[in-house]
């Protein structure tokens, strides 16, 4: 039986297209959105490659939204997004969510924007600022980028989503959307939107994956990733590369596990099952962990077993994303079907929107 529109659960999650997806990406929302395409839980699955709003902090640089649009959705067709389950879609291509933008932007404040913290953090990395002669380095801050919050609002409501699975620098995202839903339905006097609940990560490595060189959290703009797309040869040099215990020299000193990337990456990655079928030497982690804090493990030995770990995680991956990088024209045909479903459920919501205002002239 068919779910009623109000009952059906859907999924809105995406990314901005503005590089290739890394393994903080993976560990932190690609794995959790496979699951949850495979669970069969959901009604509908949009996954958003949000090109207009990359533009908003990248509007002198459309090439690099372009090339990544692509990018991006071969990195989610090589981890398992299967776009039979899951409607992989581009932003620019779905015109409700400019409309619906344009709405909401009468619904909030600048004062309530300018209170977003994610706004300010990611305004302050970028040099934007919003006080006249506040900063002689700072641009000037775009209205564009300024209120992407209410852009991300009409892409979650446009397609009545009822989770948001995404990291925690979203939170304050989704508390707008549900407020302007509010808004909206109250202002209009009908139930027009629907409010989003949050799905956030649930471990500390899901969170926050550092980068290899241990000191932030993995980000394309810090150069210290491991790419999805990365060979074998790459992923191998950047794991020997890695950054380990500054106070293990000798093999026989005592190693510190704490902030220790190897070790946060085996957390992350490895399973009994490996140990033996690459280091019989240990039956676990935690007797590995054990043998390298008391001394006489070396970390080019750790360093190995990660590469074999890593390997037959990334493999597939890289297997797949190969297979479909010699099909390019059948991408593209999957984000025109996604793009068009996405466009079919949208306008039904515009129309809706519409009606509710009584705008709805011709
Ligand atoms: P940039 O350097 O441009 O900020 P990035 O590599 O940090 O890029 P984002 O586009 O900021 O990537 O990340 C999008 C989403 O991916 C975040 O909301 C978060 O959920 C998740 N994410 C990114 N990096 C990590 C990470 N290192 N660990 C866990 N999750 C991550
Ligand atoms: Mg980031």
């Amino acid at each position: 039986m068919l779910a009623k529109d109000s009952e059906k659960k859907i999924i809105l999650t995406g990314d901005r297209p503005t590089g290739k997806l890394h393994l903080g990406h993976y560990v932190g929302s690609l794995q959790r959105r496979v699951e949850l395409q495979n669970s069969g839980a959901f009604d509908q699955i949009y996954i958003l490659i949000a090109d207009d709003q990359a533009l908003t902090d990248n509007w002198d640089n459309p090439q690099k939204i372009r090339d990544n649009i692509i990018e991006v959705t071969l990195d989610y067709l090589s981890i398992g997004i299967d776009p039979d389950k899951s409607n992989i879609c581009v932003q620019s291509g779905i015109p409700a969510l400019h409309a619906l933008t344009f709405y909401y932007m009468n619904l909030v404040t600048t004062q309530r924007l300018s209170r977003n913290p994610t706004v300010k953090a990611e305004m302050g990395m970028r040099g934007f600022s919003s006080a006249e002669g506040e900063n002689d380095n700072a641009q000037g801050l775009p209205v564009g980028f300024f209120t992407y919050p209410v852009s991300q609002a009409a892409d979650i409501t446009a397609f009545k989503a009822t989770m948001v699975p995404v990291g925690e620098d979203q939170e304050p995202m989704i508390e707008q959307t549900r407020e302007i839903v509010r808004r909206f339905n109250q202002t209009y006097q009908r139930d027009v939107l629907v409010e989003p609940d949050i799905l956030l990560p649930e471990t500390e490595a899901q969170r926050r994956l550092p980068g290899i060189d241990g000191k932030a959290k993995m980000s394309k703009s810090l150069g210290n990733c491991i790419y999805l797309s990365d060979d074998a040869g790459t992923v191998k040099k950047k794991i020997m590369s890695m950054y380990t215990d500054p106070e293990h020299v000798n093999i026989e000193d005592p190693g510190h596990i704490e902030g220790n990337m190897v070790f946060t990456y085996l957390d992350a990655f490895c399973h009994d099952d490996h140990f033996a079928e690459y280091l019989p030497d240990y039956k676990n982690l935690q007797e590995m962990k054990d043998h390298y804090a008391r001394g006489g493990l070396g970390d080019v030995k750790c360093k190995k077993f990660l590469i074999k770990v890593m390997e037959e995680r990334l493999a597939p991956i890289r297997a797949e994303r190969a297979r479909w990088e010699a099909d390019i024209p059948a991408v593209y045909d999957i984000l025109a079907r996604g793009t068009a479903n996405a466009v079919a459920c949208t306008n039904e919501t515009l129309a809706q929107v519409r009606d509710a205002m009584r705008i709805n002239y011709f």
